[in-house]
This record gives C-alpha cells, sequence and structure tokens, in this order.
C-alpha cells in the first residue's frame, strides 16, 4: 500500500515537472515566434528571452534535483549526539540534522527546509535555495520581457474593442473552436494572459522569498537558535554570503557554479 501511494506519488511528480518544462518552452516558443517577431523588435527581445529562459531551465533542473532532505547530511548517528535530534514520523524514524524540519508531503525533514515548492514538486532547503533564488529572479526577468513585448502588441495591433476579448484567453480558445479567430491570434491571447499572470506572481515571490532571506530566515539557520530569537543579527550582506556561499553573485551569471556552503551537507554545530 505504502509502495502504491510512493509510485502515483511520484507519477504526479513526474508530469509536474514535465508540464512546467512545457509551459516554459511552450510560452517562449509562441513569444519568439508569434509576437516579438511579429512587432518587429526581435533584436531587443530576443537577446533577453534567450538568456532568462535557459536561466530559468537550468535552475528549475537544479531544484528538482539538488537533495536538502536529511539524508544528503551523510549517516546519521544511532545515538544521539550534538547537531542532531529524533524525528518519529515514518519517513525519517531516527536522528535528523537539529536545523532540519519535517515536511509532510515529502514525508522527510529537510535541512533549512525554506518551503514545499509544488511546482518543483518537492522541498526547498539549503541545498536548492540559491537556485531557487536565481529561479525567481530570472522569472521576474523572462515575464518582464515578455510583458514588454505583448504591451507593444496590445498597443500596435489591438483595438480598445478586441483588446477585451483578447486578454480573456479562454473565450478565445472557444472563438478558436467555433472558427472566429486564427490559431496564432488564439496562442497569442494565451501568452499574454500566462505572462501576465505570472509576472505579477513573480512581483509576489521575489518580493516574499527576499524579504525571507534578508531577515534571517528561513529561521532554522546554521546560526540557529541565536538568529531565530533575534539575538545574533546579521547584515543581508552576511545572510545572503551564509545562502549562497561566498561568491554569491556567481549562482546568477555561471550555471554550472556550486557553493562551498552546498557542498558542506553535514550539520553546522549549535552554537
Ligand atoms: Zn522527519
Ligand atoms: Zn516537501
Amino acid at each position: 500500500m505504502a509502495d502504491a501511494t510512493q509510485s502515483s506519488k511520484e507519477r504526479v511528480r513526474k508530469f509536474v515537472i514535465f508540464f512546467t518544462f512545457f509551459l516554459i518552452i511552450f510560452t517562449a516558443a509562441v513569444q519568439v515566434f508569434l509576437v516579438q517577431r511579429e512587432i518587429g523588435y526581435i533584436g531587443l527581445f530576443l537577446p533577453p528571452t534567450l538568456v532568462f529562459v535557459s536561466m530559468t531551465v537550468i535552475n528549475y533542473w537544479k531544484c528538482v534535483k539538488v537533495d536538502s532532505s536529511a539524508k544528503s547530511a551523510g549517516k546519521a548517528p544511532s545515538i544521539q549526539t550534538d547537531g542532531w535530534r529524533y524525528c518519529p514520523y515514518s519517513g525519517c524514524s531516527g536522528s535528523v540534522p537539529i536545523n532540519s524540519r519535517h515536511c509532510h508531503q515529502c514525508d522527510i525533514c529537510i535541512i533549512q527546509r525554506d518551503h514545499h515548492c509544488h511546482f518543483v514538486a518537492k522541498c526547498i532547503g539549503q541545498n536548492s535555495l540559491p537556485f531557487f533564488m536565481v529561479l525567481i529572479t530570472s522569472m521576474f526577468g523572462l515575464t518582464l520581457t515578455y510583458c514588454s513585448a505583448n504591451l507593444i502588441y496590445i498597443t500596435t495591433h489591438e483595438t480598445p474593442g478586441t483588446l477585451l476579448l483578447t486578454v480573456v484567453a479562454p473565450i478565445q480558445v472557444l472563438w478558436y473552436f467555433l472558427g472566429y479567430v486564427s490559431l496564432s491570434h488564439c496562442l497569442i491571447s494565451l501568452n499574454i494572459v500566462i505572462s501576465f499572470t505570472a509576472f505579477i506572481g513573480s512581483i509576489i515571490l521575489n518580493y516574499h522569498e527576499y524579504n525571507l532571506l534578508f531577515h534571517n530566515k528561513p529561521y532554522l539557520t546554521k546560526s540557529m537558535p541565536i538568529a531565530s530569537s533575534g539575538v545574533l543579527k546579521m547584515s543581508k550582506l552576511d545572510r545572503i554570503r551564509e545562502v549562497f556561499g561566498k561568491k554569491w553573485y556567481k549562482f546568477y551569471v555561471d550555471p554550472t557554479h556550486q557553493s562551498t556552503v552546498q557542498k558542506q551537507y553535514g550539520v553546522t554545530k549549535v552554537m
């Protein structure tokens, strides 16, 4: 029974990952071939589109692949020692790093758990957080590029009368099947709605996540419990270095970069 639940969970996870990849590539193709080529600013919009799509795809894949679970901390001691605690839930039922929190969806403890991400279909924790931060930053850049191109498209190709119909994408899909609009108009309409929704979503997500990052959260940091109690105030730069490592900026420009913070998968002792 447990195995059946596990395999259905795995199937859902694979579907979510496949669907997200499909959505990224599909919206990019519609943007470039229908919107950007049509408005004639391809030289202006294509380079940022390619850069941000690559950054989004690579960092999304890293979030999917990188393990932040308690197992990534190495072999757990069989007796209780400093830096470890006991987790009673079935997925763990043993020693886990003290700076980890149990996720009931993943059914395992995650080191410095940030949140359970439904798009990645797993938790974002210590080892994947840097990639997640770059992912949401590049998502913002990508959707900003799309929305700018879409805005030019709307102002040059739409009248106020057709605009309302264009931004109501579900009606466009129906219109297409009834033969009132072309497939390309229907796809552009979908692209406008998806990009605008993702743009607003990415603003909220970036604000929320950078706010957490700068204010000593996720609260189970390495300096726990001193940081979470507010006694130890870290500067924003120190906080960035704690999560990303000293060369934090490399994550934003070099997709192959991996920091020493991530390689030290072991537990940092509580001071
Ligand atoms: Zn646990
Ligand atoms: Zn989780």
